[in-house]
């Protein structure tokens, strides 16, 4: 089967709106990709305010709306993008919500929902474009989890397992693809400048950049840089990785 060059590849990048999913966007736009943001169509400023940004900005970005927590939802979504931008070549998994209360306190639709999203969606993406990589002999898997699901947090039971959750799926996956020119990372942003942690009250924000030894939170930019090296077409031989980015908050062999 004919290989894409590397230059028209198709990049999907879930919580393709959010704030590091648009940076992510940028990146692998600038580094060539054909992107394509997949986010819920129901955050419609959001999608305004996006459609903006890449309009002013030189890269092929385009937006189509899916919630990945649905399967059909996502299924639907590849066959449309297959036939109006061609196969999917790389997949970034960012989408993800949280939905924070003490386990004394969380409801079982705080549980189900963030796992609907955050894990289901993951399986749900992945399902649905693994096999076509597979086929065609190249891919790129990047999935985002995150530092709490390396040390856990409070109020984040359901948020750190399905985050620990992401990384083993990778690690399986990865097993089952490496054969096959696919590649499956996960990368695991530590706290970073963005609306979710913005929502963290001050003084809690204040204690958390006290123990990032880098001494800031961390940018957009230092997520996507990863994503983007994870996903180079020259990166073949990094696979089942869990690529900490986060100033050395959390540091382990
Ligand atoms: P964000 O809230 O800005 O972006 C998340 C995006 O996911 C949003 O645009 C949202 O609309 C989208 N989304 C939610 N549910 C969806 C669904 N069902 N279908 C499709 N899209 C959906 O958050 P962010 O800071 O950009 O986080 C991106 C990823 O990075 C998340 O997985 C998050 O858990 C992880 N993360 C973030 C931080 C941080 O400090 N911001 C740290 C560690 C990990």
């Amino acid at each position: 089967m004919s290989q894409p060059s590397s230059s028209s590849r198709i990049a999907l990048v879930t919580g393709g709106i959010g704030g590091l999913g648009t940076e992510i966007c940028r990146q692998l736009a600038g580094a060539g990709r054909r992107v394509v943001a997949v986010d819920l169509a129901a955050r419609s400023e959001r999608v305004d305010a996006f459609h903006a940004e890449i309009a002013a900005f030189n890269g092929d970005i385009t937006f189509e709306p899916a919630d990945v927590s649905d399967f059909d939802d996502c299924a639907r979504l590849i066959a449309r993008i297959e036939e109006s931008h061609g196969s999917v070549d790389v997949l970034v998994n960012a989408a993800g919500i949280t939905r924070d209360a003490s386990l004394r306190k969380m409801t079982p639709q705080q549980w189900h929902e963030l796992m609907r999203v955050n894990l289901d969606g993951v399986f749900n993406m992945c399902r649905n474009v693994v096999e076509g990589m597979a086929a065609r002999g190249f891919g790129r898997i990047v999935n985002i989890s995150s530092v709490n699901g390396q040390t856990g947090q409070f109020g984040q039971t359901n948020y750190s397992a399905a985050k620990a959750g992401v990384h083993g799926f990778s690690m399986a996956l990865a097993r089952e693809t490496a054969r096959k020119g696919v590649t499956v990372n996960t990368v695991s942003p530590g706290y970073c400048d963005t609306p979710m942690v913005a929502a963290v009250p001050e003084d809690i924000r204040a204690r958390i950049i006290a123990d990032i030894p880098v001494g800031r939170l961390g940018s957009p930019a230092d997520i996507a840089r990863a994503v983007a090296f994870l996903s180079a077409d020259d990166a073949g031989y990094i696979t089942g990785v869990n690529l900490p980015v986060n100033g050395g908050y959390f540091m382990s062999f």
